[in-house]
């Protein structure tokens, strides 16, 4: 996300830094080129106007140009003002007051409403929560089946609507289901349609007062850019929204929707999502989202992301495996692919400040991703004996599944070979600690 933007901003604050002494005029040549880059993203032209201003009075001032480091000064105001337009302090859900809590999702059709409602059962149930999912989109009935179907793969229940049901009803009933089987947070995926439409915010306006949601969140397409940021004004207007949501955040590398909606709606971002899977959501920071749009990095994001995918449990459980040399394929399976969850080799590499120019040199170098999914490819083609226990494979075997997945039998040899090696180096350091795989000191 913000790719094209960061790249232009970055060169910009290379020149700024560049220079020893900043004088007025380059520091307002340095702003140009932060209007332009900002217009070129479809950031709301009122708002690139005022966000230049504020950071031209700061920068003028005499304590900056006439600091030991005014171009370092400059970029640090930047950082300010673009956390602020980003929507400031990180705000996440308000769900205190009544149980179960109410989260309704709007916007239009297309936007990623019930996609958006899965990820934010996941999320909840992160968080210890009890989420319910309540599909009340009557008209296009496929809509329920898929709330239905992403509820089934994560085990989160979901209430049984029909096309038959009135939304506000659906929502009544859901709610008193929900004390029932004590579960505590309601996300109410709503019917969404190509344009704004009044029928269909008046029916939002009455499940709003007929449920009194704690959180209205406003769901956009975030590749739509101005678009997304003018239907949030209308919605806002008659529902008073609490946050926004802005969906496949991951394509957008411009980043204009993003950028404008708090300073338009006044509204802020408190998520984004990052692709189609239901664990691609990200809690929105502003601050961390200012640092990786200006190259600065973002390691916490980073270390949230390896956490959400470990499990406390199976981590000890992993361990144990590995003092026992009992790790097998089908371990080094499961971990690869949670390697791979975590994103790509490339997406982490932005996280990292400083990073950005390496991810560039990189350019067409064969990326690790690849040979991930050509070991994976070899395990699967294999038996699951064959997985806990590689020596059953003859020469037959080992061509079989050559074969199978579509790799040259001194493939399947050099994996076998390495994970061999790598099972005796972990049972090493598991048992005696990393000073076992020191070289001896005397022959
Ligand atoms: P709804 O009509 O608002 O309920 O929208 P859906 O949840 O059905 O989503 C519409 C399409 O957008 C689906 O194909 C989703 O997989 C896709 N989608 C939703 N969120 C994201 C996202 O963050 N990234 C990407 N790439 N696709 C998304």
């Amino acid at each position: 996300m913000f790719d094209s933007l960061a790249d232009r901003l970055q060169s910009v604050f290379k020149k700024i830094r560049g220079h020893g002494r900043l004088d007025e005029k380059s520091v307002q040549e340095g702003l140009r080129e932060v209007r332009l880059a900002l217009l070129e993203a479809d950031v709301n032209f009122k708002v690139v106007k005022d966000f230049v201003d504020r950071v031209r009075d700061r920068a003028m001032g005499q304590d900056v140009l006439g600091s030991l480091t005014p171009g370092q000064q400059v970029v640090k105001i930047v950082h300010d003002e673009m956390v602020e337009l980003l929507g400031g302090e990180h705000l996440g859900l308000q769900l205190q007051g009544k149980t179960p809590a109410i989260i309704m999702l709007v916007g239009l059709q297309g936007s990623g409403k019930t996609t958006t409602a899965a990820k934010l059962a996941l999320h909840l149930r992160r968080m210890k929560r009890s989420p319910y999912l309540v599909p009340a989109d009557v008209y296009r009935p496929a809509a329920i089946d898929q709330l239905h179907t992403l509820a089934g793969q994560l085990g989160v229940p979901a209430f049984a609507s029909t096309p038959e049901m009135k939304p506000v009803d659906i929502c009544m009933q859901a709610r008193e289901e929900a004390v029932r089987k004590g579960l505590d947070v309601l996300l109410v995926d709503t019917a969404g349609r190509l344009h704004i439409d009044e029928l269909l915010m008046e029916e939002l306006v009455a499940i709003k007062a007929a449920a009194g949601p704690q959180e209205i969140l406003f769901v956009a397409d975030a590749m739509t850019g101005q678009d997304a940021v003018n239907v949030a004004v209308k919605f806002d207007e008659l529902l008073d929204l609490t946050g926004i949501v802005l969906t496949k955040m991951e394509g957008d590398a411009r980043g204009g929707a993003a950028l404008s909606i708090k300073s338009v709606t006044g509204k802020p971002i408190k998520f984004v999502g990052m692709g189609e899977k239901v664990s691609d959501l990200e809690v929105f920071h502003p601050d961390r989202v200012a640092s990786r749009i200006l190259g600065m990095g973002d390691i916490l994001s980073l270390i949230e992301k390896a956490q959400g995918s470990i499990d406390q449990a199976e981590a000890e459980e992993l361990q144990k495996k590995m003092q026992k040399a009992e790790f097998n394929l089908d371990d080094f399976r499961t971990q690869m692919r949670r390697l791979r969850k975590l994103g790509s080799l490339e997406g982490m590499l932005k996280l990292i400040p400083g990073m950005g120019d390496l991810r560039k040199q990189m350019g067409e170098m064969k990326m690790p991703e690849k040979e991930m999914s050509r070991m994976e490819a070899i395990i699967n083609s294999m038996t699951p004996a064959e997985r806990k226990s590689p020596k059953l494979m003859n020469a037959s075997r080992k061509m079989r599944v050559a074969k199978g997945s579509g790799v040259k039998v001194q493939d399947v040899n050099v994996l076998l070979r390495n994970f061999e090696q790598m099972q005796k180096m972990m049972k090493k350091v598991m048992t005696a600690g990393p000073g076992a795989l020191k070289a001896p000191t005397s022959p």
